[in-house]
């Protein structure tokens, strides 16, 4: 038997690629290490060690991280807790929606700072933070340390106005220039038939996110929102901490909602159609205007057409508001609350760090955005490029990427390229326009709290958040008047701790972003 396994052994070695014999110049260890990953994300997706992804990165670093998170389980905050409730803590700790999680159980010593680590192992983090100090002000912790590395989105733009072409061309008018222009624009898709099926049916403007029709606030001059969430606290041009729905201009907006909502301009069924509202109504011939992503929106010119005739929905820059401004309060955020952690009990930081730092290389950022080289992707003229087979697949670009592993919410930096190459044509008119256009207002990524003031915040924002949501609906819906309504919610606000919420993020701003 002996005999047998000689030959054996040799020609599997023989078969293995040379690169793997060949110490790579991305290897972080010399000899094979292996790291414990909890990665829980959107209630779906965990670290899988076997997946394509997961393999070349042992390949590319000599690190093999095993994922520790339970596969069946649909809750991802839910496994976050368990998992930090047995105290039994794996090496890294990585998912979304975690930036207050790891800034609170790192101040109080489950996560490793990683100020010094990144100063001595991590020259790409050390040179993106140089670059991108926003970024690095809105991970600092109160104690003035970095507990995560965030992920970090690129590009400028994320959502824009949409508006049928086909129904202007129908009607003989223009793209709608100012708040007055699209006023009469959705007033003609009501009353005059743009589909032509003789009944009004038409619904000028909706939305599949229900809290999107606020940011039609913005054409009175007010804001809806600080932040890419809907309904967030925003930062005044002189550094105050406010939040848009307790603002006297949002009952200005808010009133024209009602008005444009019982002149039958807004979707009837806003705050219940959600998910398909685009489907829906765009597939019904019935939809005129709407407010979302570049690339899934422009996608609808595609599959549409198909069964309506003529349909072509286009970009709309920004119409200018009643103080004949252009704006737009969402752009593409340059940071998102998700990411990775080092845990206390993570016997190799250094290795750690370097492999959070891996995710801000070149090869690392193509790895986490394009996939494994040669099998999602190929390299040409020095620049990732994915396979035909990948752009042409009936599946979209990013749910292969995270059947593969990729794309996962660990701490990296997103490459724009990935996203660009499955965009179509109207999309990227769309982009570039906003781009150009220059139209945002910058973002505010929120506030890292103190405990005490984090306890505040827990103890009356979820109540006063829910009433203002409740309000703003009803003065949409007509079911109660702004005007009437308007001093006994600010009344409400105020007896419900709403200015004790925001004097704690104020003091929490001031200490983080330097009082001005
Ligand atoms: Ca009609």
């Amino acid at each position: 038997m002996k005999k047998m396994i000689v030959p054996l052994l040799l020609s599997a070695l023989l078969t293995v690629p040379v690169t793997v014999l060949a110490k790579e110049s991305t290897w972080i260890s010399d000899k094979p290490l292996t790291l414990k990953i909890h990665l829980h994300a959107r209630d779906k997706y965990v670290w899988d060690e076997n997946l394509p992804m997961s393999k070349e990165l042992f390949r590319l670093t000599n690190l093999q991280l095993i994922g520790t998170a339970n596969k069946t389980a649909t809750n991802s905050q839910e496994q976050f807790n368990l998992m930090m409730a047995t105290g039994n803590l794996p090496d890294i700790v990585a998912g979304d929606s975690l930036k207050d999680n790891f800034i609170r159980y790192g101040m109080e010593g489950a996560f490793q700072p990683l100020n010094k680590l990144i100063d001595q192992h991590a020259p790409n983090l050390k040179a993106f933070f140089k670059s991108h100090p926003e970024v690095q002000r809105a991970i600092t912790a109160p104690d003035g340390n970095i507990y995560f590395i965030p992920y970090v989105p690129d590009g400028k733009v994320s959502r824009g106005w949409w508006i049928r072409k086909d129904w202007l061309d129908k009607l003989g008018l223009k793209e709608p220039q100012n708040i007055h222009e699209l006023y009469t624009v959705l007033k003609a898709f009501r009353e005059k038939d743009p589909n032509g099926n003789g009944k009004k049916d038409e619904i000028p403007f909706f939305d599949k996110e229900p809290e999107r029709l606020y940011n039609l606030v913005n054409f009175w001059g007010c804001r809806s929102t600080g932040s890419d969430a809907a309904m967030d606290f925003f930062v005044d041009a002189n550094g105050k901490v406010r939040h848009p729905f307790a603002e006297p201009c949002f009952k200005e907006g808010i009133r024209n909602l009602a008005k444009w909502y019982a002149e039958g301009l807004i979707d009837p069924e806003i705050y219940t159609r959600k998910n398909r509202a685009r489907e829906q109504l765009f597939g019904a011939n019935q939809g005129g205007m709407t407010f979302d992503w570049f690339a899934s929106t422009a996608g609808f010119n595609d599959s549409i057409s198909k069964t309506v005739r003529g349909f072509k929905l286009i970009p709309l820059a920004p119409p200018a508001d009643i103080n004949g401004k252009r704006w737009l309060e969402n752009s593409r955020a340059e940071m998102r609350p998700d990411g990775w952690a080092m845990t206390v009990t993570n016997k190799n930081p250094v290795e750690t760090i370097k492999l959070f730092d891996f995710f801000f290389s070149r090869t690392g950022r193509n790895l986490q955005n394009f996939g494994v080289e040669g099998y999602s992707y190929d390299m040409k003229n020095g620049k990732a490029v994915f396979k035909d087979a990948v752009l042409k697949s009936s599946k979209p670009v990013n749910n292969q990427l995270w059947e593969m592993g990729a794309l996962l919410p660990i701490g990296y930096w997103m490459d724009y390229e990935y996203e660009r190459q499955w965009t179509n044509p109207a999309a990227l008119q769309g982009i570039e326009m906003y781009a150009k256009g220059n139209w945002f207002v910058p973002l505010f990524y929120g506030v890292n709290m103190k405990k005490e003031e984090r306890a505040v915040y827990d103890q009356f924002w979820p109540d006063i958040q829910t009433y203002m949501a409740e309000m703003a609906q009803n003065w949409v819906l007509g079911t109660k008047n702004v005007d009437k309504t308007w001093d006994e919610y600010q009344a409400r606000l105020k007896s419900s701790g709403f200015h004790a919420v925001l004097n704690a993020m104020q003091a929490a701003y001031d200490r983080q972003y330097g009082k001005r």
